[in-house]
């Protein structure tokens, strides 16, 4: 069976165990041989490793079909892999599940809030849950959301933006060891984005927290992320820092590495990442012959 049960709202919000903190140094996130078939015929995941240390943002990007929510859903605790380990801060996905929930804050792609209530009651009821200081992590979401006045009235009657506002709040505002943000800005304006990128960036720097974010803005993903791994076909084609993956393809940002790796496969040409399927060492330019 795929799909597992689906998490109680304390599932976002409980603290981390401090306590356990030591016996973490192993790193905020481990995958390993990370296999996802859905079916026969689709193997969404084929063999991921991945390693996210303490403190660090790790951006997943790809294009679509590529894995990256699947990835997302198995580290969120809400699919079993088929094959493969997954431990946050030494918890095993699946045979600590409680335990992962409990340390991570998970901001699906697509998520709604309860229309009847207010965004700040949302927020509110949501700190219930939690076992810290319900009224600090209030003010925090609510400060995080930035709907000025606006935040009084209910949901229902938000825009799209402004929901999704909300919900980053929502996540954000409870301490967590490792955050997990898909399309943590898609239907964003360009101001409101750049507002929650600098929240989350200075949520995590500040708790020195970690994050495995996914978004198909590559300069959303260069601003927040301290290294990126580029998914492709359910494989990771390359990994790296932002400075290292478009110094190894003389690229002048993320979106031409991106287009090295995956792009020229949709123009009918095989990438020469993808020869090898899942590349450590993608053919950079300087090896291939000049235009
Ligand atoms: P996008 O950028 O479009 O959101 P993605 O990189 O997040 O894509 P996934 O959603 O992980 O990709 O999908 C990876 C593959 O797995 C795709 O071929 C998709 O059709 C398939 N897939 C995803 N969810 C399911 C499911 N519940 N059942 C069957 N196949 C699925």
């Amino acid at each position: 069976m795929n799909a597992v049960s689906s998490p109680s709202p304390q599932f976002f919000y409980r603290p981390f165990p401090v306590a356990h903190r030591g016996v973490w140094m192993a790193g905020a996130l481990e995958i390993a041989g990370l296999v996802k078939q859905y079916s026969p015929q689709i193997r969404a995941l084929d063999g991921i490793d991945l390693h996210v240390a303490e403190g660090e943002v790790f951006g997943l990007i790809g294009p679509n079909g590529a894995g990256k929510s699947t990835t997302i859903r198995i580290v969120a605790t809400l699919l079993v892999p088929t094959e493969g380990s997954v431990k946050v801060l030494g918890r095993d996905v699946v045979k600590e599940q409680q335990e992962v929930r409990s340390i991570i804050s998970y901001l699906p792609e697509e998520a709604g809030a309860y229309e009847n209530l207010s965004g700040e009651e949302y927020l509110r009821f949501m700190a219930r849950f939690y076992k810290g200081d319900a009224a600090e992590a209030v003010r925090r979401g609510i400060q995080i959301a930035d709907l000025g006045d606006r935040i009084k009235s209910k949901t229902k009657e938000y825009s799209k933006g402004m929901k999704r506002r909300l919900l980053i709040g929502r996540t954000l505002m409870t301490d967590s060891r490792l955050y997990i943000l898909d399309e943590p800005t898609g239907g964003l304006d360009v101001l409101h984005a750049h507002h929650i990128r600098n929240m989350i960036k200075e949520r995590i720097r500040r708790t020195n927290t970690s994050a495995l974010v996914s978004s198909h803005n590559l300069l959303e993903v260069e601003f927040l992320c301290d290294r990126v791994a580029i998914i492709h076909r359910g494989k990771i084609a390359v990994t790296g820092t932002p400075a290292e993956l478009k110094a190894r393809f003389s690229a002048g940002n993320l979106e031409d590495v991106f287009l090295e790796i995956v792009g020229h496969h949709h123009d009918g040409v095989k990438a020469p990442s993808m020869v090898q399927g899942n590349i450590a060492g993608a053919t950079a330019p300087s090896a291939r012959e000049a235009p």
